[in-house]
């Protein structure tokens, strides 16, 4: 496995009237070795550009790109050594399975007992040995998407590349595919960059999560960092369902900022801001729970059961607050109308 490191990177693609216009704008990144990042954002942020320059498809404009030591922007794209796994599986619809995982080593000019024995341990590793002599058009789409992933892998490369590879599957084989890939990765050790819009992908198969808005990155973190953590109010709302309080901090309390809202003060841990600061109070649906009382009143709007939780919609503080109650019982659900008390759970709530 190699790492990757990308230095100021910037990408500027000519648009319709001829002027630059820049789809990635000073990306730096170190990768790993070993390592899963998953590139994280909404559509159009850059992150298949930024791939695609780690891949060699597109130049790239300004800054280097590095696998190891070694410089590698001027390195055509089949000379490096990464692979990339598309969405649309690319599979050749004229060769067996065994064939398409075999090509590139043919290409190689591996010989035979070489290509044999290569293919035969990704089969094993892929459990795709039952269908090796079928054609991609007699597989499924998530048996199609692990041929994709085997032929990739059979060429051992220094780092593995995803662009949305399980955006073609149904929603349950997503599931299963993300555990798979992660598996084999791991099993591997093989560094990994992966690329989706979807968060959960990203955050239940990396190691580390980039999150990119607008060419640019605004996040590096573990998904526990990037979720509890968020450094900007991009971030936090990206990632899961965020609540925010405007506040000001009013001074320390046994290590605890006091952050004054028009709706109270809360003791929230952090560090880095001192009085008078104006801040944002990022308040996830889980850290708060309702009561009966009249402290930072709120009255229910939305009242959904959904099994393991009751979701709320409590209008608090001239806004509509996402409130999130686990193994809800009848007594303690709320309905529609009622005033509430909301409660913080103050070691959950994170500053901004
Ligand atoms: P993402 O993968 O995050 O959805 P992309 O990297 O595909 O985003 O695109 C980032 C931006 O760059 C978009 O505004 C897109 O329109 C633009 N872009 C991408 N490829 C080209 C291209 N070949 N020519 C011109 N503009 C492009
Ligand atoms: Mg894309």
């Amino acid at each position: 496995a190699k790492s990757v490191t990308l230095k100021n990177i910037s990408k500027a693609f000519m648009n319709d009237k001829g002027e630059k216009s820049y789809a990635v704008t000073g990306v730096n990144l170190e990768i790993g070795q070993g390592e899963f990042v998953t590139l994280l954002g909404p559509s159009g942020c850059g992150k298949t550009t930024t791939l695609r320059m780690i891949a060699g498809f597109e130049d790239i404009t300004e800054g280097h790109i590095y696998f190891g030591d070694e410089a590698v922007d001027q390195i055509p794209p089949n000379k490096r050594d990464c692979t990339m796994v598309f969405q649309s599986y690319a599979l050749f619809p004229h060769l067996n399975v065994f064939d398409n995982i075999a090509y590139g080593l043919k290409i190689k000019k591996m010989t035979k007992p070489e290509i044999s024995s290569k293919v035969e341990s990704v089969l094993d590793i892929m459990n795709l040995q039952d269908y090796r002599d079928r054609m991609p058009n007699q597989l499924s789409g998530g048996q199609q998407q692990r041929v994709a992933l085997a032929r990739a892998l059979v060429m051992e490369p220094g780092v593995l590349l995803f662009d949305e590879p399980l955006s073609n599957l149904d929603a349950k084989l997503r599931l299963v595919m993300r555990d798979e890939i992660r598996r084999i990765q791991q099993q591997i050790g093989i560094t990994a960059v992966y690329v989706t819009h979807d968060q959960s992908e990203a955050m239940s198969m990396s190691d580390k999560v980039i999150v990119m808005n607008k060419g640019m990155i605004e996040q590096v973190g573990t998904p526990m960092e990037i979720y509890q953590r968020p450094k900007t109010k991009f971030v936090a709302d990206f990632i899961g369902t965020a609540n925010f309080l405007e506040g000001t901090v009013k001074g320390t309390e046994d290590g605890r900022l006091l952050v004054e809202t028009s709706s109270g003060v809360l003791r929230i841990r952090r560090d880095g801001y001192k009085a008078g600061d104006r801040v944002i109070v990022v308040i996830r649906p889980e850290a708060v729970s309702l009561a009966k009382g009249s402290q930072h009143q709120g009255v229910v709007k939305k009242s959904v059961f959904m099994g393991q939780t009751q979701e709320y919609e409590v209008l608090f503080d001239g806004q509509l607050f996402q409130i999130t109650e686990h193994n809800p019982i009848q007594e303690k659900v709320y309905s529609v109308g009622t005033s509430v008390s909301l409660q913080f759970a103050e070691d959950a709530l994170h500053v901004i």
